[in-house]
């Protein structure tokens, strides 16, 4: 746990007495209270997660999270799976157990993955409707609504998970960073997952009359811009370190998850998915020219 004003560490947030009232902590270093936000109702905690308030992240991704964690201790099984049936029980075991642990986690992502699969739909669908080039949504916008659904859901998730998955990892490798948190990886993970939330908004847009691809790509800005500030929030890193690392990972993720759902699209043909990144790669450079 860390205080949320200089980022120390510190042993409790607060003292619990026997009437069931609580004492917050003062911080060594700064004199200021430990986290405020224990306190907070959790509409003030959304609404300050909005404004992009540094305390407002480190208190749900150190100390909420590692409260929660903390909860349920890696258990050890009391048997040593020899049979396979014993193996198949062990990762039972396991598996439910992981999703007892991330159960808060696990919701909040499904909720935010929903949304997302559901404007990635539609943002594609509006796209291929004006431009008329992109033969990749066209093959897949010809098959029936669960199979589109499945192949959207997917492509978000893949790139959900490498999001995560290479901002931990460079993290980690290029910055050294996160050798001392103790749920490192969960931290990464948490922080995308909130400033992710602002990719909600446009459902507002589908309601009203705001869709164009302007506003999108408005809306689009905003949230990368939201993730590399709750990053820095969090990481407490350099703002040069943090763009040269989420333009890398941008670059990763685009050469990677769109031939990804290419080739499950077209069931492994490669040579399509060849033609298909040219094209790609051709659109991106004119944009680049453009800009
Ligand atoms: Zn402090």
């Amino acid at each position: 746990m860390i205080c949320i004003n200089c980022c120390c560490e510190v042993d409790c947030l607060y003292v619990e007495y026997s009437n069931n009232h609580i004492r917050l902590t003062d911080c060594a270093k700064c004199k200021e209270v430990v986290d405020r936000y224990v306190e907070f109702d959790n509409v003030l905690l959304f609404i300050d997660l909005l404004l992009l308030k540094p305390g407002a992240y480190r208190h749900l991704v150190y100390n909420s999270l590692e409260l929660e964690l903390s909860k349920y201790p890696e258990r050890k099984h009391e048997f040593s799976a020899r049979t396979w049936k014993q193996r198949s029980l062990l990762t039972l075991l396991r598996l439910r157990d992981w999703f007892v642990k991330f159960d808060k986690l696990n919701r909040v992502w499904i909720l935010i993955t929903a949304f997302e699969v559901y404007l990635t739909w539609v943002s594609e669908e509006r796209n291929y409707a004006q431009s008329n080039s992109n033969e990749l949504i066209e093959f897949i916008l010809s098959r029936s609504a669960l199979s589109q659904y499945l192949c959207f859901a997917i492509y978000c998730v893949a790139d959900f998970v490498l999001l995560c998955g290479l901002t931990h990892y460079f993290l980690v490798k290029w910055f050294k960073w996160g050798r001392k948190v103790k749920y490192s990886k969960h931290v990464v993970s948490y922080t995308i997952l909130l400033s992710y939330g602002v990719k909600i908004f446009p459902f507002l847009m589908l309601i009203w009359p705001y869709d164009t691809l302007l506003s999108t790509n408005i809306v689009k800005l905003v949230s990368n811009a939201y993730i590399i500030e709750a990053l820095k929030v969090v990481t407490n890193l350099a703002y040069s370190n943090i763009i040269f690392l989420y333009v890398v990972v941008f670059l990763v993720r685009w050469i990677s998850v769109r031939p990804l759902l290419c080739m499950l699209v077209t069931e492994g043909d490669i040579q399509f998915c060849g033609k298909f990144m040219e094209v790609e790669y051709k659109r991106l450079l004119r944009r680049l020219l453009r800009i």
